[in-house]
């Protein structure tokens, strides 16, 4: 497909600008550019046929079944767009004095009462603007804390070797050294590993639970337990609330801190590069830690955004919230866990389940046998899966599963969807049985074939070359 620039042909033009009815008035000297910008020249016809056959190459949930592991690529009912694209809350600048903005204000206090309800917190920072940012802004509190009591000995983080790989960065990033902990053989966490680190030198375990493999750890009030015992603090990655929310609360499973993404399970769309909401809930001990916010000052506490975060984030948060209400919430992380066992269990039988057990809102293959008999690798049936029309799940994490495919249904597809997507895998299951070379190969409908991912990833080349 060609660039627009190459499209371009001198003079052509998309819009009829109305008569000037003011006096032209010319630029300063020193203001003018020295040559004309080079803006593609195309009739409006041209502009919108290369948008939309860009848009066609793209894969998003819109166009077909997305089951990235991890990521929750779901379906945000469209009613939450409508409430973000609302005026009065495109608007609203956040400098407005509070008395103009009292709706807006209102929304994040719903949103927060809310959450906090869902999690089993006690107060709530909406200023992250990612699951990341707001991991970085919970082990600060955790930080905080240990200093504001004077037991400044505490410099370890623990987090098991499941984990997403942003918990060891974040705990490095805050100052901490991070102590990793094998899984046990059930892929939960191995009790004895845990008490063999814990000590007066650890300022917190970092844990998601339903954890990375789709399994809910069945000793988690134990484990919370033992590290309160040592002095230390537990942080929740919730980035992924699907399998729990309306379920169960982090807060009960005795968590002290907790990070949402609000862009995977609460309606903001993910996966696109736009604004997200790492929402950081805590209990009540740590609230005072909470950043501060341009709004409320209080001189002294952390910031770590400029004003109130990512405000329409939140606004599609609480619509969602509302919509489904106090029914809807737990039905559709039950649907969620419901659609990842179906298809698991449809599954099951060609590739094989690393753990053959319940999952929660997602679970992981295991190809490492499979491509010991056929040479087809987790790489090549992912390929293989975009010429199916399906995107490719996660893969090679998480790390502990070689050759691993993690797949994430999510509650919005319906059972005719997950049918032709077990229909899919087995096909592919035999064809690389027969005929694995076409598998080496694929993808074999699209554009670009097999980029190189890492030199795509490091060094891509996104300006063009007008000579
Ligand atoms: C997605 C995810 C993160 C990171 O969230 P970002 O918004 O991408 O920074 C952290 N932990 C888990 C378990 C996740 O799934």
């Amino acid at each position: 497909m060609n660039l627009i620039f190459e499209k371009s042909v001198k003079g052509r033009r998309s819009c009829i600008l109305p008569k000037c009815d003011v006096e032209p008035v010319a630029l300063p000297e020193n203001l003018r550019r020295e040559t004309a910008p080079r803006l593609p020249e195309m009739s409006e016809t041209d502009v919108s046929r290369h948008y939309t056959e860009l848009n066609k190459q793209v894969h998003g949930v819109n166009c077909g079944f997305y089951p990235l592991g991890s990521c929750t690529m779901k379906y945000n009912p469209r009613i939450d767009e409508e409430a973000a694209a609302m005026e009065g809350f495109t608007n609203v600048h956040p400098l407005a004095p509070k008395s103009t903005v009292r709706g807006s204000l209102e929304v994040l206090d719903t949103l927060r009462a809310d959450l906090c309800e869902i999690t089993g917190m006690d107060g709530m920072t909406f200023q992250p603007a990612a699951g990341a940012h707001g991991e970085f802004t919970g082990v600060l509190l955790i930080k905080q804390y240990h200093d504001s009591r004077n037991d400044t000995k505490r410099c370890k983080i623990i987090v098991p070797d499941s984990a997403h790989g942003t918990n060891p960065a974040t705990a490095a990033m805050c100052g901490y050294q991070v102590v990793n902990i094998p899984s046990a053989p059930n892929g939960c966490v191995d009790l004895e590993a845990l008490k063999s680190v814990l000590g007066d030198d650890v300022a917190g375990l970092m844990l998601t639970n339903p954890n990375t493999v789709g399994i809910f750890d069945e000793n988690i009030l134990e484990i919370t337990k033992l590290v309160h015992e040592a002095g230390g603090l537990c942080y929740y990655d919730g980035a992924n609330l699907n399998a729990i929310m309306g379920v169960v609360r982090p807060g009960d499973m005795g968590f002290d801190c907790v990070h949402l993404n609000l862009h995977k399970t609460f309606a903001t769309p993910h996966g696109g590069g736009g604004p997200g909401a790492g929402a950081v809930g805590c209990k009540e001990f740590l609230k005072p830690f909470l950043p501060h916010s341009a709004m409320m000052e209080m001189p002294g506490r952390i910031q770590v955004r400029a004003f109130m975060g990512n405000f329409l984030v939140c606004v599609r948060a609480l619509a969602y919230v509302m919509t489904l209400g106090r029914e809807g919430i737990p039905e559709a992380s039950t649907n969620a866990v419901l659609n990842a066992n179906y298809l698991m269990s449809r599954i099951k039988g060609t590739f094989t389940p690393a753990f053959d057990r319940i999952c929660m809102h997602e679970f992981v293959l295991d190809l490492s046998q499979y491509e010991k008999e056929t040479g087809v690798s987790a790489l090549d049936v992912a390929k293989s899966l975009i010429d199916w029309g399906m995107h490719p799940p996660t893969m090679y994490f998480p790390l502990i599963v070689h050759e691993a495919l993690m797949l994430e249904p999510t509650e919005t597809e319906s059972i005719e969807t997950l049918d032709w997507a077990a229909d899919v895998f087995r096909k592919l299951y035999e064809l690389g049985r027969t005929d694995p070379e076409t598998m080496h190969g694929a993808p074999h409908h699209t554009p670009i074939g097999r980029p190189d991912e890492v030199k795509a990833a490091r060094s891509p080349i996104v300006r063009y070359d007008f000579a």
